[in-house]
């Protein structure tokens, strides 16, 4: 069943967390000195996503460091499915990035399914962005908002059920 299958890609600048993101949901771990591959690899995942009452085969793909805009080929995006967007807690730039990623999706994959992610919640102490500017923006754009930990492993399934839900209904 091809309903069953969803290619989600995850975008954001770098140092977000998309290469933890992806092998968290997909691996189960999370490590600090993970090295990445050059070039853009995929994880898959089979997960059961309780608003559907089915498993979904999720395709994860990373852009393995190539996050410059350009630097992404169309191979990545091709027959998306969803995407996240990501930025992190800590960072501001990634952030203020967040609206040019959409611009990016929809002019690569149209009106996907899409949400905003805001990661490293743990770090909320050195936090750049405060919560209203967080919720504004998710506003505005018309995207709900995960707030995840990749880390301690916080919404991140969440996330990606939210994705198949709404694609299913797309
Ligand atoms: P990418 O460039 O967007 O793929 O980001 P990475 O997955 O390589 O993560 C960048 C750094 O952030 C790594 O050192 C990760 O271990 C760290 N990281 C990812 N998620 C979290 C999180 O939820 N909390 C904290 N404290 N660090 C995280």
């Amino acid at each position: 069943d091809f309903d069953r299958e969803i290619k989600v890609v995850v975008l954001g600048n770098g140092g977000v967390g998309k290469t933890s993101m992806i092998r968290r949901f997909c691996k189960g771990i999370f490590t600090d000195e993970y090295k990445k591959t050059i070039g853009v690899d995929f994880l898959e995942k089979a997960q059961f996503v309780d608003a559907l009452q089915e498993e979904v085969r999720f395709m994860l793909w990373d852009t393995a460091g190539q996050e410059e805009f350009d630097a992404i080929t169309r191979t990545y995006y091709r027959g998306a499915g969803a995407a996240v967007i990501a930025f992190s807690t800590t960072d501001l730039d990634s952030f203020k990035a967040v609206l040019s990623w959409r611009e990016k999706i929809n002019a690569e994959c149209g009106d996907i399914a899409m949400c905003l992610v805001q990661n490293k919640v743990d770090l909320i102490d050195r936090a750049v962005v405060t919560p209203e500017e967080v919720e504004a923006l998710a506003r505005q754009l018309g995207l709900k908002l995960y707030r995840t930990c990749v880390k301690e492993n916080i919404n991140v399934t969440e996330v990606f059920g939210y994705l198949a839900e709404l694609h299913h209904k797309k």
